[in-house]
């Protein structure tokens, strides 16, 4: 399989000292990359930046205008600190916005079989009118519905960040043609993301949150895949997957309590290869998202990338979380009833 990578120095402009979403972020993936040889054995594609028009398929002409206004004034932060914008904010989150569309075009045409985005700033917090949780323009929300402008009628978009993508949610709640599924701590920021939430008139049904405890890891994420996602998927018919890809479940990352692996998060990136090869010609975009723990953010995107390529299973340089994790069966057993699937056979 090919596999582009879309990055831009740019993104390391939006950047804010003692900020756990830094610059520092990617420059750690990037490093990883040029270390791992991955580098020979992908497409780089340029992006480019996301015009008015796409980025106002998703956001309102008054939050794009304030969010060019504080970069041009100097920049700002809200949310006591959490989310910033500085002078490079405005250009960075439009070529994040713009390369994961150009991720989507490069797919739809065949230039790659599956691609990764590899931007700053994440997108899955932001909603049509407010940027929060260090994010500003949502990306992935963005590629939807450049898709769907582009002709698609259905777009699924899996989310495996720790955080609950309460924007992607917001956004497409009410929009059949979208399906969000989310797995994610529950009891963390954002406070969003239960079982009972489903989407809402014409939607109802395409929002699938899947809201772990503390403590569960690999074994509880590969079966929310196998026993929700999958069939979920399969009912849906998607055109195309994108996909939140965040690192922070993983056992190290400073903001969370999820105990997974690099290879447990590669082997959802493998389901979710697997999926888009058996549903929609392969078609896969990765973007990226959050991981705070700079070594688990390096080695996961570069193993995602040889999941992305088809390669077999990678040493995971991080190894087992000290502790060990648990099963949540019982609220995998609850989202198979509310979306109407099989019940769990014993996993
Ligand atoms: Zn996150």
């Amino acid at each position: 399989m090919t596999t582009a990578i879309l990055y831009d120095p740019l993104f390391l402009a939006h950047t804010l000292a003692g900020h756990p979403e830094n610059r520092e972020r990617l420059e750690s993936i990037i490093t990883a990359l040029d270390k791992s040889g991955l580098r020979d054995r992908t497409i780089a594609i340029p992006p480019r930046p996301a015009s008015r028009e796409e980025v106002g398929r998703v956001h309102s002409p008054a939050y794009i205008d304030l969010i060019r206004h504080l970069a041009e004034s100097g920049g700002d932060t809200w949310d006591g600190g959490e989310t910033y914008v500085v002078r490079a904010s405005y250009d960075a989150a439009v070529l994040a916005a713009g390369a994961a569309i150009r991720a989507v075009e490069a797919v739809l045409a065949g230039e790659a079989d599956n691609a990764f985005a590899l931007v700053r700033p994440p997108g899955h917090h932001a909603s049509a009118g407010a940027g929060e949780g260090f994010c500003l323009f949502n990306n992935v929300a963005i590629a939807a519905r450049a898709a769907l402008a582009a002709g698609l009628e259905r777009v699924l978009i899996a989310d495996f960040d720790l955080h609950h993508g309460n924007g992607t949610q917001a956004i497409f709640y009410d929009d059949p043609a979208v399906l969000y599924f989310s797995t994610h701590q529950w009891g963390i920021y954002p406070g969003t993301g239960w079982v009972t939430e489903t989407g809402h008139g014409p939607g109802l049904g395409t929002t699938v949150n899947v809201p772990f405890s503390a403590g569960v890891g690999d074994s509880a994420l590969a079966a929310a895949f196998d026993a929700v996602l999958a069939p979920i998927a399969r009912r849906f018919r998607p055109e195309l997957i994108l996909v939140s890809a965040g690192f922070d479940a993983h056992w190290s990352d400073p903001l969370g309590s999820l105990l997974a692996t690099i290879t447990g998060l590669t082997g959802l990136v493998r389901r979710l290869v697997a999926l888009a090869g058996e549903l929609c010609a392969g078609r896969l975009v990765l973007s990226l998202e959050g991981g705070y723990s700079l070594d688990a953010l390096g080695a996961g995107v570069c193993a995602s990338i040889r999941a992305l390529l088809g390669e077999a299973e990678a040493d995971d340089p991080l190894g087992p979380p000290p502790w060990p994790e648990r099963r949540d069966d019982a609220l995998l057993a609850r989202v198979c009833q509310i979306h109407g699937l099989p019940p769990l056979k014993s996993l």
